[in-house]
C-alpha cells in the first residue's frame, strides 16, 4: 500500500491518468470521475475517463463529459490506455467484476491504483485506498480526499463542484438519505461558494425526461406494480416488450424503485426487469432493512443498505417468484 505523501508526490509531476468508475455509470459514478477529471487536468497531467459502458443521457451536460471514454465503442484506445497509464483512479467501486471485461486489464495493469469508494467490503486489488462506507457518496469523499488528503481546495473551480455536487444530489436522493450529515451540507455550500450553480443542476438531472420515459413511468406504477401487504413489499416488473415499446434508453428506469419505496408502510421495493442478456435487479429499503444482504446471497451482486442491485440469468417469472420465495426469511425485519 502507497501512503499518501508518496502519492502527493507521484501526482506533483505529470502522469499519463485512467479515472474508471463501474458500469452503467449512475450520476454518483459519472460526477465523481469528471470532478476528479476537471481537477486532474489542471495540473497538467493527461487524463483520461473510461467507462466500462454507456450512461445515462441526462449526464451528458457534466464538465468534461465530451472527453469520457466508453469502453464497449473503444475497445483497442481504452485497452492501450490502460496497458500505458501510470496511475489508475477506480471510483464508486470496490470489486474487478464492476467493471466487466476492463476489469481483466485493469488488475493486469502496472500502473499505481488509487480505490476512492464507499460500498462495502472491497476487493484487494488497489495501491492506495481512500474508502469510507458512512460517506453518501464517491463524490463526497473526492471533495474530501482533494481537500483535506491532497490539501488542495483552491483548485476545487465551478467545473470540478459542478459535478461533485451532481454525484452528492444524485446518490443522497437529493439530500434526504440518513447519510447526508451536517458536514455534507457543509460541502454542498463550499460546492455553491465555488460558483456551481444547485437548481441548474437538479434541472438537468430531473426535469430533463423524454415523453416515452414518462409514459413508461405511466404504466409501471398503473399496471406493473405488485403490492404484497403481508411482507410491506412493492415490486415493479418491466418485460423487454415494454422497454421495446417505449423506445426505453439507458437512464430512463432510473428511480422507478423510489416511487414503489414511497407506499406508506412499504420497507422493501424492488424493481425487476428484463434486459436483453439478464434480468436485472434494483432494491430500495428503508431503516435498518438489509437490501444488499438479498442481492448478495441470492442475485450476484451487492451494493449499499439501503440501495443495491444484482442480476439473474432466469426467466423474468422466475426471478420474481425467487424473489417472492425469499421474503418469508426476511418477514421478522419486514414488518417490525
Ligand atoms: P441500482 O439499483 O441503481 O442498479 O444499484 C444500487 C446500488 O447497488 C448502487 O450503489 C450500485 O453500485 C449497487 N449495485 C447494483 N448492482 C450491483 C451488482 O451487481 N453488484 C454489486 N456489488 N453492487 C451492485
Ligand atoms: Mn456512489
Amino acid at each position: 500500500m502507497l501512503d499518501t505523501a508518496s502519492l502527493i508526490k507521484l501526482l506533483a509531476q505529470p502522469q499519463k491518468i485512467v479515472i474508471t468508475t463501474h458500469h452503467k455509470p449512475d450520476g454518483d459514478a459519472m460526477g465523481s470521475s469528471l470532478g476528479l477529471y476537471n481537477y486532474l487536468i489542471q495540473q497538467g497531467h493527461h487524463v483520461k475517463v473510461i467507462t466500462p459502458t454507456d450512461y445515462p443521457e441526462f449526464l451528458f451536460w457534466l464538465p468534461g463529459n465530451g472527453e469520457v471514454i466508453i469502453f464497449t465503442e473503444n475497445e483497442k484506445e481504452s485497452a492501450d490506455l490502460i496497458a500505458a497509464a501510470d496511475i489508475i483512479f477506480c471510483l464508486d467501486f470496490n470489486a474487478l467484476n464492476r467493471i466487466n471485461e476492463m476489469g481483466e486489464l485493469v488488475g493486469e495493469s502496472n500502473a499505481v491504483k488509487v480505490m476512492i469508494d464507499h460500498h462495502l467490503e472491497p476487493q484487494d486489488f488497489d495501491d492506495y485506498r481512500y474508502w469510507d462506507i458512512n460517506a453518501c457518496a464517491t463524490a463526497q469523499l473526492i471533495y474530501t480526499f482533494i481537500t483535506e488528503e491532497l490539501k488542495n481546495k483552491k483548485l476545487v473551480n465551478k467545473d470540478v463542484a459542478t459535478c461533485l455536487y451532481t454525484g452528492i444530489m444524485t446518490d443522497s436522493k437529493s439530500f434526504s438519505l440518513p447519510n447526508t450529515t451536517s458536514a455534507v451540507h457543509r460541502i454542498i455550500a463550499d460546492l455553491i461558494d465555488a460558483g456551481t450553480v444547485n437548481w441548474h443542476i437538479y434541472d438537468q438531472v430531473y426535469n430533463n425526461s423524454s415523453e416515452n420515459r414518462l409514459r413508461f413511468l405511466g404504466i409501471c406504477l398503473s399496471e406493473k406494480l405488485e403490492v404484497l401487504h403481508e411482507f410491506n413489499t412493492a415490486i415493479i416488473t418491466a418485460t423487454k416488450e415494454d422497454l421495446e415499446k417505449y423506445e426505453v434508453i439507458t437512464g430512463d428506469t432510473e428511480g422507478i424503485v423510489n416511487y414503489a419505496l414511497s407506499i406508506t408502510g412499504i420497507k422493501l421495493a424492488a424493481f425487476i426487469v428484463e434486459r436483453t442478456d439478464k434480468v436485472k435487479l434494483s432494491l430500495r429499503s428503508k431503516g435498518e432493512f438489509p437490501a444488499n444482504d438479498i442481492c448478495k446471497k441470492y442475485f450476484n451482486g451487492g451494493g449499499h443498505r439501503n440501495a443495491a442491485g444484482g442480476a439473474s440469468t432466469g426467466s423474468l417469472e422466475q426471478v420474481v417468484n425467487q424473489f417472492k420465495s425469499i421474503l418469508p426469511e426476511y418477514k421478522k425485519l419486514l414488518i417490525q
